[in-house]
């Protein structure tokens, strides 16, 4: 991979992350102000729900986060290194990385890491983006 690859790559990867925090910092604005908000009894349960809802593309949304700052330190601190599967050590395919800069696995090992019929693997946080 060549320095100006690396730079576009590099690029997606800030832009991307700047629209994560910029969504998060929308989101926790809007629950401030809005005062239909205030709980009563009719409105509780939706509520509730919402948060749910919210908890989880806030968990969702910090896991990719996660993945971005872990794809750009990698490219900071290894550039040769960045863009090799850490399962195989086979070069990730650019179009993918393209797609998905914090890819960490070749579609191969991805596919594999997935089945989930291999033993009791526990799933961990980085699973949803590589
Ligand atoms: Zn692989």
């Amino acid at each position: 991979m060549d320095e100006s690859t690396r730079q576009e790559l590099r690029t997606h990867l800030e832009k991307r992350r700047a629209e994560l925090i910029e969504e998060g910092n929308i989101r926790a604005e809007s629950q401030r102000d809005d005062p239909s908000a205030r709980l009563d009894e009719d409105t509780q349960p939706l509520s509730e729900m919402n948060q749910v809802i919210a908890s989880r593309r806030n968990r969702v949304r910090a896991e990719e986060l996660a993945g971005i700052e872990n794809a750009l330190r990698r490219l900071a601190a290894e550039p040769d290194e960045y863009g090799r599967c850490v399962d195989c050590d086979e070069w990730i395919p650019l179009g993918r990385l393209k797609l998905l800069p914090w890819a960490q696995r070749c579609v191969q090992c991805k596919s594999e890491n997935d089945d989930g019929g291999r033993g009791h693997r526990r799933r961990h946080a980085m699973d949803f983006v590589d």
